[in-house]
């Protein structure tokens, strides 16, 4: 077992058993649960909207390449620039870069998973480059020094009155201060760094090919003051976030907003196309998007697995998934979490074997498949990367060999009755108990019906 495995073994173990971590999990996600409910009565035929998504999505990523030239050329023409970059560190090198060039010393930065991927945020802070978060979650995750713990809810585990102790630690305001009182702080704060900064960096939720637009949604307004107010506008985003009209966002927006936090629609949907123009009062002066593989195209090489990168992000095979609902988003290690990131993140990593447990991690119940908008069959990708694990020889001895044993022993009734079953229990608890864990009580091994039916007499087979 390497290190990654023992400690999300270790980790999650802890959550799992922390009682005051299953009581946020518990009531954050039933309040989503209750809104997903709501928001999902906006949809004549939700079955149909969720299909047409998976094709459009699934066919795009089948040509993806044509999608994203189009694209490039479609951004460039509008006066923006897009810098390919095949590894995080060539991305944090361009996103340093263009800010050098720039002389931008200051940073409004607005929520996206990706830069979390590629470490941006340290790099910056290694260049010397102030970066402020202006997204609310990721603001107080950073006064705590945390990672998101979800894709579209970075604090869904912490409670109003936890963020109401950290900013009476860090501010000094009231412990009971509400909900209502913590955001007018956070804005308060971050609105100076928004007229001042020299530069600002948002992710993006869909790339348009046809006309070379990124879209970007949610629900605070920050990220339009990030993109509007400095002079130059970076967006950082994976290969996979490309739609190919922007007809297709009728479809893409509402079930974003639906499967992500419950709304109808978010509450600012932005589409930008470029650099401010001559006869245009808002916008930067310049504009570009670092088109990030890290992964991607790794991935997409993967049949069946490269069906995964229609993802967009809206968290909610995380927030269904018994598992992610019991250990949390820290426990994986790993930026993408739940059944997503589970499938994702050994292809993305390039470190398959290191990661391969993240798929053993299931129950197979289904629910994450159930609940894809974009018709995701994420558990039967589960069962994949299983395969693919077991093929490429990365499983345990022990477990190799108990599983030789099994077919030796399911092949012949006799073979299977030849050891006792106090036997059976040692072997068990000798070559698998470590496996089990030590939470789950063994199953204990009985004498078969079989043998109990012979001795009766009543078999004589
Ligand atoms: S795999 Fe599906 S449910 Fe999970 S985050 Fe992506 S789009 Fe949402």
């Amino acid at each position: 077992m390497n290190q990654t495995h023992l400690r999300f073994q270790s980790d999650s173990a802890a959550k799992a058993f922390d009682l005051h971590h299953r009581e946020m999990m518990v009531q954050n996600i039933s309040r989503y649960e209750e809104d997903v409910a709501t928001g999902k009565q906006q949809f004549a035929n939700l079955e149909l909207a969720r299909r047409r998504a998976g094709v459009l999505k699934h066919s795009v990523i089948e040509h993806l390449e044509d999608h994203l030239k189009t694209f490039e050329q479609n951004f460039s023409n509008n006066g923006g620039h897009v810098i390919w970059s095949e590894t995080a560190a060539d991305a944090r090198k361009s996103i340093i870069e263009i800010l050098e060039r720039h002389q931008a010393k200051t940073v409004v930065k607005s929520k996206s998973m990706i830069s979390e991927e590629i470490g941006l945020y340290t790099a910056l802070e290694k260049n010397g480059i102030e970066c402020v978060e202006t997204g609310m979650g990721e603001f107080i995750a950073r006064l705590t020094n945390d990672e998101p713990y979800h894709m579209v809810h970075p604090l869904l585990h912490r409670s109003a009155k936890e963020v109401a102790n950290t900013f009476h630690e860090k501010f000094g305001l009231s412990e009971k201060a509400s909900p209502a009182d913590m955001t007018v702080f956070i804005r308060n704060t971050i609105r100076k760094h928004l007229t001042q900064a020299d530069a600002g960096i948002t992710g993006a939720n869909f790339l348009i090919a046809d006309t070379g637009s990124v879209a970007i949604s949610e629900n605070e307004g920050n990220g339009i003051l990030c993109m509007s107010m400095p002079r130059v506008h970076i967006v950082v985003t994976g290969i996979e976030q490309i739609i190919a009209s922007v007809f297709d966002l009728e479809l893409f927006w509402p079930l974003l907003a639906t499967f992500g936090t419950g709304q109808t629609s978010s509450a600012y949907n932005s589409l930008v196309n470029g650099p401010r123009k001559e006869n245009e009062r808002d916008g930067p002066d310049h504009m570009y998007v670092v088109l990030i593989d890290n992964g991607r195209t790794r991935l997409l090489q993967a049949v069946p697995q490269r069906r995964t990168l229609a993802c967009i992000q809206c968290g909610a095979c995380q927030s269904a998934c018994p598992v992610y609902r019991n250990i949390g988003g820290h426990a994986y290690g790993t930026t993408y979490t739940g059944p997503i990131g589970a499938v994702i993140t050994p292809f993305l990593s390039g470190r398959f074997e290191e990661y391969k447990h993240l798929s053993f991690a299931s129950t197979l119940c289904g629910k994450c498949t159930e609940v894809c908008p974009v018709g995701i069959d994420l558990h039967h990708q589960l069962i994949m990367n299983r395969r693919l694990s077991v093929k490429s020889g990365y499983t345990e001895r022990a477990e190799r060999w108990a599983m030789w044993a099994y077919k030796v022993a399911m092949k012949k009734r006799s073979r299977l009755d030849r050891l006792s079953p106090k036997r059976k229990n040692y072997l068990f608890k000798r070559f698998l108990a470590k496996g089990w864990g030590d939470r789950r009580d063994q199953p204990m091994v009985v004498k078969s019906f079989a043998r109990q039916y012979v001795r009766s007499g009543s078999f004589k087979g």
